[in-house]
C-alpha cells in the first residue's frame, strides 16, 4: 500500500486504514425495519493509504477503480458531482463536512480484497475504510455508530442506493471471533463469541457471481412495501410487530403486503433464536434457522434467484447444516454452515451442480469472523 501510494503521489502517507467486507448470518431486509440483524466481518477488506492535504483538494484512486487520480475541490463536493466509483470515498468527506466536522483534503489509495458486486458489502467495506481514515487523520474521535451513520449518508446521496445500516455497522463495529447482534433502530449492538473452529464447523461462503438487474428497483419498491405495510397497520415500524400480533395482522393487509410482513416478523424472531443458539454454545443450532430463513426470502419475500436456490438446496442435500442467501437478493452469495469434514464435498457439490445447470462456475470462499475497521500501520 505505501509503495503504491508513493508511486501515485510522491509521498509516504500518514498511515493505512482497512475495513472489512461482511456476511450476514440471519436477519435479511430487517435493517429499514428497524429490526434485528447478526452479521459478522469478513477477512476480505478494502484498505486505504491516506495523507491529509492543506488545500482542499481531495485526490483518490483505487486499484479496483478506473486507472486514474480523480481530483476533487471539497468546497465543490455535493450529491451529483461525482460519477462512478469515487461517489462512495467522496460521498463521505461530503457528509462528515456536511455534519460540521472540520476535515480537509487528502489523498487516498485504496485497494481491496472484497469481491465487488458480489453480496458482501464492498461499498460499505469501501466508505467505512475511508471514514475511518478520516476520523483518525482529523482527530474526530467519533463513536463507531456515527461512522456507520456517515458511510451511509454517503451511500445514499451520493450512490443514490437507500441502503440499511446493517453493512456499515457490520464493518466499524465486527471484532474478530464474534457476530454482531445489531439492534437497527437504537444502533445497540453486541458481540456474540461465533467460534466455528473450535465446534468443528465452517462456514462457506458461494458466490455465485450472478447479479440480476432487477436488483435496483425492486429493493426500494420492497422498502417501500414495508413501510405501507407498518402505515396500514398503525406501527412504526415492521420491527414493532411480535411474533403473536402476527396473525390478526396478515388478516387484515392486502395479499402483496401480507408476505412482506411475514417474512419480517418471522425473521427478526430468527435473529432472537440464533442469538440463543450461539449464547448455548450450540453452534449447529444455527443451521435449521438459516434454512428457514432462505425459504422465507423465497417464498415471502420474492428475493432469491435460481442459482441462489441452486446452491441452497444443493448443499443442504449434500451434508450442510443449513444454508442461505445473505445480502439483498436476486444474485450475490450464499452461506453455507457446515461440519468441517463435509465442506469440501458440499462446495464441490455446489460447483457440479452449478456445472450441470450451464452456470458460470460460483466462487468459494470461507467466512472467518474477523475484526472492525481500523488502523493497520503507521506510515513516514
Ligand atoms: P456490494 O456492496 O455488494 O459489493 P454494490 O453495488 O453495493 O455491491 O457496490 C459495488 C460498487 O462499489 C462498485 O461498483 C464500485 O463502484 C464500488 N467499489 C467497491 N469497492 C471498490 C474498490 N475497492 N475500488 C473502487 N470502487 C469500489
Ligand atoms: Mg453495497
Amino acid at each position: 500500500m505505501e509503495a503504491a501510494f508513493r508511486r501515485l503521489y510522491g509521498t509516504a502517507p500518514e498511515g493505512v486504514w482497512s475495513a472489512p467486507g461482511r456476511v450476514n448470518l440471519i436477519g435479511e431486509h430487517t435493517d429499514y425495519n428497524d429490526g434485528f440483524c447478526l452479521p459478522m466481518a469478513l477477512p476480505q477488506a478494502t484498505l486505504v493509504a491516506a495523507r491529509r492535504r492543506t488545500d482542499g483538494l481531495l485526490r483518490l484512486h483505487s486499484a479496483q477503480g478506473d486507472g486514474k487520480v480523480t481530483e476533487l475541490p471539497l468546497a465543490g463536493l455535493a450529491p451529483g458531482t461525482a460519477t462512478g466509483w469515487v461517489r462512495y470515498p467522496a460521498g463521505v468527506v461530503w457528509a462528515l463536512a456536511e455534519a460540521g466536522h472540520d476535515v480537509g483534503g487528502a489523498d487516498l489509495h485504496i485497494d481491496s480484497t472484497v469481491p465487488t458486486g458480489a453480496g458482501l458489502s464492498s461499498s460499505a467495506a469501501l466508505e467505512c475504510a475511508v471514514a475511518v481514515a478520516y476520523d483518525d487523520l482529523y482527530g474526530l474521535g467519533l463513536p463507531g455508530p456515527e461512522l456507520a451513520r456517515t458511510a451511509q449518508r454517503a451511500e445514499h446521496a451520493f450512490a443514490g442506493v437507500p441502503c440499511g445500516i446493517m453493512d456499515q455497522m457490520a464493518s466499524v463495529c465486527s471484532a474478530e471471533a464474534t457476530a454482531l447482534h445489531l439492534d437497527c433502530r437504537t444502533l445497540a449492538h453486541r458481540r456474540i463469541p461465533f467460534g466455528l473452529a473450535a465446534d468443528g464447523l465452517r462456514l462457506l461462503v458461494v458466490d455465485t457471481r450472478v447479479k440480476h438487474d432487477l436488483g435496483d428497483g425492486a429493493y426500494a419498491a420492497l422498502r417501500a412495501g414495508c413501510e405501507r405495510a407498518a402505515t396500514l397497520l398503525g406501527v412504526p415500524a415492521l420491527r414493532d410487530l411480535a411474533p403473536a400480533d402476527l396473525g390478526p395482522a396478515l388478516a387484515g393487509l392486502p395479499a402483496d403486503l401480507a408476505p412482506l410482513v411475514r417474512h419480517v416478523v418471522t425473521e427478526n424472531e430468527r435473529v432472537t433464536r440464533a442469538v440463543d443458539h450461539l449464547e448455548a454454545e450450540d453452534t449447529e443450532g444455527l443451521g435449521p434457522l438459516l434454512t428457514a430463513g432462505h425459504a422465507s426470502l423465497r417464498d415471502d419475500y420474492g428475493v432469491s434467484c435460481a442459482e441462489t436456490d441452486l446452491v441452497v438446496d444443493t448443499a443442504v442435500a449434500a451434508g450442510a447444516l443449513g444454508a442461505r442467501m445473505t445480502g439483498a437478493g436476486f444474485g450475490g452469495s450464499v452461506i453455507v454452515l457446515a461440519r468441517d469434514r463435509e465442506a469440501r464435498a458440499i462446495a464441490g457439490a455446489v460447483t457440479e451442480a452449478f456445472h450441470r445447470a450451464g452456470h458460470h462456475p460460483p466462487a468459494v470462499l470461507e467466512a472467518v469472523p474477523s475484526r472492525g475497521a481500523g488502523r493497520l500501520t503507521m506510515g513516514g
